[in-house]
């Protein structure tokens, strides 16, 4: 399955999720990240899956949608690692916006150097950028990068995409205790960001376990910090700090629905229970999956998330 949801999302609205990349496929190995280790660190753009296909699967899922009367704000391109990887995003991206409904995409700009990834991102309705540091050294800590990137090539084309972007774009930052969050580092990064423009500033920290148990959140205080700095320069900042909420809407076989929505989307386990209840499944689905390591369970910060087991994910074999 390579769509899940609609999902609510932060930034989003009701959005119906897009995955064209094999778990867990990405150039970043993020210390925060929410999907876990990464399990294949490339900066090799492949062809995955076929795009027509994926737009077929996203065109019945929106047949299903409209006879339930269940909205779609956006099309998102949300997957298992970095989207961009894909050489297929721009012809699914022209698929895709053929439906009528805005597409987005959440990228982590390590191949924004790249011209053809730049006229790919022109695609969409929506792009956000990661930008998580505005020195090498910070953003090696933070986003332990593959060793083939180039930092100031990444920086150079954050800006000249920017420049020439017409629709809404957005950068997020993920903040961490003592990784990213010092005066002078949220400093650089405003003083980066000043003249790119985005049309907002995401600020958040991890709201979900991260791949580094010893990731730290930073505190309210750090993030009125943040926030005053990035207003200083003129940007526009917002904090992306609270939990979705638990209104995920399923169809088709529950298992699957589940599983694609764990995928690249952990959840609480009130919100799986409330997944179940939608049509009367078993409440003890989520455990049975755990059992047959599907699905991994985890404590954290007081509560109970529930994430794809990536590592089992069998579709992530031939990557
Ligand atoms: S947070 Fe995003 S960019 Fe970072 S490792 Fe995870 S999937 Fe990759």
């Amino acid at each position: 399955m390579h769509v899940f949801g609609p999902v609510p999302s932060r930034r989003l609205g009701r959005s119906l999720g897009v995955n064209h990349i094999p778990p867990k496929v990405c150039s970043y190995a993020c210390r925060y990240c929410q999907l876990g280790s990464t399990l294949n660190m490339s900066v090799e753009r492949r062809n995955f899956f076929d795009p027509s296909a994926i737009a077929a699967e996203v065109e019945a899922k929106l047949e299903d949608l409209k006879k339930s009367g269940d909205p779609v704000d956006y099309l998102a391109f949300v997957p298992d690692g970095e989207p961009t990887l894909d050489l297929g995003i721009g012809t699914l991206a022209e698929k895709i916006k053929a439906f009528g409904i805005p597409i987005a995409v959440i990228s982590n700009a390590s191949l924004i150097g790249d011209p053809e990834v730049q006229e790919a991102l022109l695609l969409f309705d929506w792009v956000s950028l990661k930008v998580d540091g505005a020195t090498e050294e910070v953003w090696k800590f933070v986003d332990r990068p593959h060793k083939k990137l180039s930092f100031d090539s990444i920086l150079k084309g954050v800006g000249d995409f920017a420049s020439s972007y017409e629709g809404h774009l957005e950068t997020e930052t993920m903040l961490i205790a003592g990784g990213n969050d010092g005066d002078e580092q949220l400093e650089a990064l405003a003083s980066f960001l000043e003249p790119v423009s985005p049309a907002v500033c995401r600020l958040s920290s991890p709201t979900r376990p991260p791949a580094c148990p010893d990731v730290a959140c930073v505190d309210e205080e750090r993030l009125a910090v943040a926030t005053a700095t990035f207003q200083s320069h003129g940007l526009n900042p917002m904090i992306l700090n609270a939990y979705e909420g638990d209104d995920f809407t399923r169809t088709g076989d529950v298992r699957d629905a589940l599983l694609s929505i764990l995928s690249v989307h952990p959840m609480k386990e009130a919100a799986v229970a409330r997944f179940l209840e939608q049509e009367g499944d078993d409440p003890d689905l989520v455990e049975q999956m755990v059992v047959d390591g599907d699905v991994v369970k985890t404590d954290w910060r007081g509560d109970v998330f529930y994430a794809r087991n990536l590592r089992n994910a069998k579709d992530r074999e031939k990557y």
